[in-house]
């Protein structure tokens, strides 16, 4: 690796000799981008941060670049009613539904118990050759969505993991480090011999433990930097892709008209303006397609 990356990336580690891998990612300038697409309070803006550092660091470790990864929160009677975020070959967006009158209630930043209610993680792995889908789903408990993401593995794939998020004061930077033990022989042999306490992993656990948010949303900080402060006393510290991030969204005019042209003509003419046009907007990137009712029935 040629040159050192600090902002918009996922770099992915592996230490052999620990049977461990891992990711690190920090958001910056595309963090700023998708947040601009939104009028989000600093609450719901450092929710979303936080979502995006997880699916990316999730999405990276797809095995195929057109595999797609969605993180998605489902409330019950929680201030946020959803929470979207996803990743595919390096593009993210998310967007957040909330209710503004509950959350000016709150002082200061919500738990995630305020936030949520009685609220769902989905996670969805999309393998883009093999079609392949899975899906994991937890309950949101905890202190944050990257303790609900650690129990997601840990609980529901069995795999000893850690993971930190951190958003700076500003809401602009956003970082974060994931770290997982890979049982001895994965190829071939049952995830059963994964024990939660097996010392080389409770050894890259105490040192992931040490990293601080400050070190994770500090835009300055290059991400291999961060990785040899670690880890700089392992045997080994096998650098694996840095995958660049952006902001990116896939909505189309044809996306949206086919969602349009679904709609009965009646409900049609509820939705029309004066000048004959629909306004749909993209409820992840803001973007407004107007879509001409003379052009839906030709
Ligand atoms: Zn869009």
């Amino acid at each position: 690796m040629e040159t050192a990356v600090s902002v918009d990336a996922a770099l992915g580690f592996a230490l052999p000799r620990r049977h461990a891998r891992g990711r690190l990612v920090r958001l910056g300038p595309a963090l700023e981008e998708i947040l601009s697409a939104h009028d989000y309070p600093a609450p719901i803006a450092r929710l979303l941060a936080e979502a995006l550092v997880l699916t990316a660091m999730l999405g990276a470790t797809l095995k195929h670049a057109g595999g797609q990864l969605t993180m998605q929160a489902q409330t019950e009677a929680g201030i946020v009613d959803l929470l979207v975020a996803d990743y595919k070959g390096g593009a993210l967006r998310g967007y957040v539904r909330f209710d503004p009158e509950r959350l000016a209630e709150q002082p200061g930043q919500p738990s995630l118990f305020s936030l949520f209610g009685k609220g769902y993680l989905a996670i969805t792995f999309d393998q883009a050759l093999t079609a392949e889908r899975y899906q994991g789903i937890v309950p949101l408990e905890g202190g944050s969505l990257a303790e609900a993401v650690e129990h997601f593995f840990v609980q529901s794939e069995q795999i000893p993991s850690l993971v930190r998020v951190a958003v700076d004061d500003g809401g602009r930077v956003a970082g974060g480090l994931l770290l997982q033990h890979l049982p001895e022989g994965e190829e071939g042999r049952e995830r059963l011999h994964t024990r939660l306490d097996h010392p080389e992993w409770a050894h890259v656990r105490i040192i992931g433990e040490t990293v601080r948010a400050g070190e994770l949303a500090d835009p300055g900080l290059p991400l291999e930097t961060l990785l040899w402060r670690l880890f700089h006393d392992e045997e080994e510290v096998r650098l694996l892709s840095a995958v660049p991030l952006e902001k990116g969204c896939r909505c189309s005019l044809e996306h949206v008209r086919g969602v349009i042209a679904r709609f009965s003509p009646e409900e049609r003419a509820e939705m029309v303006d004066e000048r004959g046009t629909i306004s749909v907007d993209c409820e992840f990137c803001s973007r407004i397609f107007p879509i001409r009712l003379d052009d839906l029935d030709a």
